[in-house]
């Protein structure tokens, strides 16, 4: 998890798409034109997206039936190398705008319109983590959402 003083870059549209393709060649995997179109459709949804949401449109888009399950499994190997982020209470995505940085992500989710704002705290995961620590269990992914109503919908 990042030190206090670390470089943090929050990134949008291109520089976005460029991140998160350098970060995933960085593991290892293949920015396919499918990975491609599947990251750019999550990075065009305000709220979090389901794996049926981006299958959609995307069958729309390329003109033939995507599976929700091929989108599933990209979205699974996002998560895995911190391009995307899971909503776990909303079982939906986010693109996640800081693909070079890892953090254990907060979420704000609205029970009226279903946005999810991003924070992060590293003093709030720290002590979750130390939690879980006191009791020898290995923390692997911290979940920290807080459901209620967003200042627009208040
Ligand atoms: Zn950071
Ligand atoms: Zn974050
Ligand atoms: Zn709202």
């Amino acid at each position: 998890m990042g030190k206090h003083n670390h470089s943090h870059q929050e990134h949008s549209g291109d520089s976005l798409m460029d991140a998160a393709s350098a970060s995933l060649i960085a593991a290892g995997e293949q920015w396919t034109n499918m990975r491609a179109d599947v990251f750019e459709e999550l990075a065009r949804h305000e709220k979090p997206a389901s794996a049926y949401d981006i299958a959609d449109n995307l069958s729309a888009k390329r003109g033939k039936r995507v599976a929700p399950n091929s989108v599933y499994r990209i979205l699974d190997l996002f998560v895995t190398n911190n391009l995307a982020l899971r909503v776990e209470s909303s079982n939906a995505y986010l693109a996640n705008s800081h693909p070079g940085c890892t953090h254990d992500c907060i979420f704000l989710v609205c029970d009226d319109c279903g946005e999810a704002t991003h924070v992060d705290s590293d003093d709030v995961s720290r002590t979750v983590r130390a939690i879980a620590e006191q009791r020898n269990f290995a923390a692997r992914r911290p979940v920290i959402e807080i459901r209620g109503i967003c200042a627009s919908c208040n």
